[in-house]
């Protein structure tokens, strides 16, 4: 039995849905009944995308079947488009958050090690049972392009990035995980994801001329990778770094 039930997407699930469902409510056939699930997910959009689904003005879950004519308001996971009261179907993961990349998010997975946040990110890829499996035992936030992979119906945070550019990768997390407010920026390991200490005295010499005369009288200003035995140090490499703080609005801290 065909009918047809009204859609209305707000926010930035927008950005997945066609045209004639952007930002307006638009009616759509469907050729037998459906859950609410299915519909959302037949336009492309995982459930992690979604933070409160409303049918006819009334807060239901995923499992409820459409009946005819009926009016569906799907919310994304933001806090100006989701009243604190309603039943919400989207979890905030623990702070501070953990992330889990794909692999074609290296420099994203790079900038958020960056912003000390713990970013799991391996290449080769390993895999999507893999990123799941490490996703849901760590309960760590998914990042993907896929939007397949981030409809699996076990995974519970998740993230699909709009963007292709790391930069703006890092502004759409930022907003939706509030990140700006626990970033600790230069604490991690960009390569490795280690946590960053204070070097030994020895680590000095092993520095290029200019870093040793620039740091012999503060080496508390290094820091080592005690993993991948890599010094950081202030520098030209930081200075583009802390403009991209700068831009993602991150106090250096
Ligand atoms: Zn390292």
């Amino acid at each position: 039995m065909a009918y047809s039930v009204i859609f209305r997407f707000y926010g930035h699930l927008n950005d997945l849905v066609p045209e004639p469902f952007r930002a307006r409510a638009h009616r759509i056939d469907i050729k037998a009944r459906r859950s609410v699930k299915d519909a959302v997910e037949g336009f492309g959009i995982p459930h992690v995308e979604v933070a409160r689904l409303r049918v006819n003005g009334e807060d239901v879950g995923w499992e409820r079947v459409l009946e005819r004519d009926e009016r569906v308001d799907v919310y994304p996971p933001s806090l100006s488009l989701v009243p604190e009261d309603g039943a919400t179907l989207w979890t905030r993961p623990p702070e501070p958050v953990l992330f889990v990349a794909d692999v074609h998010l290296g420099r994203l997975a790079h900038y958020l090690r960056m912003l000390g946040f713990d970013t799991v990110y391996e290449t080769p890829d390993p895999g999507d049972p893999q990123l799941l499996a490490t996703a849901l035992k760590e309960d760590r936030v998914l990042l993907s392009q896929d939007r397949h992979l981030l409809m699996h119906g076990s995974l519970q945070h998740g993230c699909l990035l709009r963007s292709r550019d790391p930069i703006e990768q890092m502004k759409e997390l930022i907003a939706r995980y509030g990140l700006a407010r626990t970033a600790r920026p230069f604490s991690r390991c960009m390569e490795c994801n280690t946590v960053l200490t204070k070097p030994e005295p020895t680590l000095l010499d092993q520095l290029p001329d200019k870093v040793q005369e620039r740091y012999r009288n503060k080496p508390e200003a290094l820091r080592y990778c005690p993993t991948c035995a890599r010094a950081y140090w202030p520098g030209s490499h930081w200075d583009r770094m802390i403009g991209y703080l700068r831009e993602w609005g991150v106090a250096l801290s």
